[in-house]
């Protein structure tokens, strides 16, 4: 082994310890040739890492799993999951790693774990490994989440191995450093379920409400607390996503956090012509985690989830269920609230407006963008332009002109705020054709697009002159039926 010790860090092992049954005590594979290609270096401060000593062979060490600090424990997570519907009993860190916990700024526990690692007992047939596109894409995309306010595992940074990664073709292989306020999904849950151990799944329980949902402790069930507080995040996480035209592309229970953050940067892309029905990923064949489809995909894994603590709720299986069903219902609500208030914002309503009023408003809206297939991003902060009295930027994206003239003319009526409007609605999105150029310099071994991608990117809502490609559609060069793929 050629692990040797990183003195300097501190990584706790919280759940390694709380649950040593979904916890595989791994090592990282070789790296051959480390190259840091990015290194985040206001989230490492942020989590007390020197920017500087990241990039010493010890602090590379780290970001690589190669050189762990003593007394650290890495782990394999062990977990299950509903994939596309289909029930998988064993996934797991088939080619990741938790290495262990660091306190951040707030005294809040933050995993670090690492993506392309290496194979461990839970690699099935896969090499364990990954590619350079793919992991930059997760900083790119995970970044700019973070910088639009959404809650997102970060990205501290990417290290080329200098190891080939066998594809299709030939690639350059990289680990991921990420963080995450924890690593715990629904098909965490899942796999403890199936172990018909109850005291397991207890302890699972009882560490995510410690970690993500304390106020569920005093509750009087607090494990339905519990239940209902991941529904909250979930229903507002994925408002959040629909509101800025996010499209996760692989919504399995794997894949859905108990945090509440979003998680697993596969497939992913933001929509550019308004239509429900948009799907990038070129597996997702039936449309299954289509745009439009997100909210009742997050429900339905939040019924799994629910499924999987079901013995925590109850003695009785119809009264745990009764109860169960009871706090899902309240996530239709709870989301359309959320998306509701968020369109709210994102046409500048003042308060007190008759429901009546934004509801028809907003649906007109969104038929209105269906129907001319309208740039999400660049139609709604032209918007913020029309509240000002320049009606081109987001009329010139409309071809049924009278249509978007007579919903405008409502809109207008109720004096939006083109001040609050520029504060909710970005200029800057990772748009499909950007990250990809990005990405294929990043390969090539030029990483300024991306570190130029990445710097309009932290600050989204603000227009920076000179940098107007970043804030347009893709040229008719792109093409339309743009596809992503797994980042295995
Ligand atoms: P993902 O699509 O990244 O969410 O991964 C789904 C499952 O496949 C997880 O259990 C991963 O650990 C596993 N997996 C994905 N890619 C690889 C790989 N190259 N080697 C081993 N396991 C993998
Ligand atoms: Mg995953």
């Amino acid at each position: 082994m050629n692990t040797r010790v990183v003195p300097a860090v501190d990584l706790g092992h919280q759940y390694a310890d709380d649950l040593p049954e979904l916890a595989l005590p791994w090592q990282a594979a070789e790296v051959p040739e480390p190259r840091p290609l990015v290194l985040n270096d206001a989230l490492a401060s942020d989590l007390g890492l020197d920017p500087d000593w990241l990039r010493t062979a010890d602090g590379v060490g780290l970001l690589t799993g190669t050189r762990v600090p003593e007394g650290a424990t890495p782990v394999a997570q062990a977990y299950a999951g509903h994939q596309f519907g289909g029930y998988s009993p064993r996934l797991g860190d088939g080619r990741a790693l938790l290495l262990g916990e660091l306190g951040d700024g707030e005294g809040r526990l933050r995993d670090l774990h690492l993506k392309g690692s290496g194979r461990t007992p839970f690699s099935r047939g896969g090499d364990g490994y990954a590619a350079v596109g793919p992991m930059l894409r997760e900083y790119v995309i995970s970044e700019a989440m973070h910088a639009l306010g959404i809650p997102t595992t970060r990205s501290l940074a990417v290290v080329a191995t200098g190891r080939e990664v066998h594809r299709e073709v030939v690639l350059p292989g990289a680990v991921l450093a990420r963080v995450a306020s924890s690593h715990l999904r629904v098909g965490t849950f899942q796999y403890a379920r199936a172990t018909d151990d109850l005291d397991l799944l207890r302890r699972l329980a009882d560490h995510a409400i410690a970690r993500h949902h304390p106020e569920a402790a005093d509750a009087e069930q607090p494990h339905l607390a519990l239940f209902e507080a991941v529904v909250a995040a979930q229903a507002s996480l994925v408002a959040q996503w629909m509101l800025v035209g996010f499209v996760h592309g692989v919504m399995n229970t794997d894949n859905m956090t108990i945090s509440g953050e979003t998680i697993d940067y596969g497939p992913c892309a933001f929509i550019d012509a308004f239509d429900p029905a948009t799907v990038f990923s070129s597996i997702d064949t039936g449309g299954r985690y289509a745009y439009g489809n997100q909210p009742v995909v997050a429900e339905w894994n939040l019924a799994r989830f629910a499924e999987a603590l079901l013995p925590l709720l109850a003695d009785e299986q119809d009264d745990a269920v009764a109860l169960a069903v009871a706090s899902l219902e309240k996530f239709r609500d709870l989301y359309s609230d959320a998306w509701k208030a968020g369109m709210h914002a994102k046409l500048g309503l003042p308060e007190g407006l008759a429901d009546a009023v934004t509801s028809a408003l907003v649906a007109d809206l969104v038929t209105l963008m269906r129907d001319n297939h309208v740039d999400h991003t660049s139609f709604f902060r032209g918007l913020g332009d029309a509240a000002r009295g320049d009606a081109a930027p987001a009329r010139g994206l409309v071809l049924d002109l009278a249509a978007y003239d007579a919903w405008a003319e409502r809109w207008l009526a109720l004096s939006p705020d083109a001040a609050a409007m520029d504060r909710v609605n970005p200029a800057y999105v990772p748009r499909n054709h950007l990250v990809e150029e990005a990405l294929a310099a990043g390969t090539d071994g030029d990483l300024a697009p991306l570190n130029q991608l990445l710097d309009v990117l932290s600050q989204p809502y603000d227009v920076r002159p000179g940098q107007e490609r970043f804030a347009e559609p893709a040229p008719e060069s792109f093409g339309t039926g743009y596809q992503t793929f797994c980042g295995t």
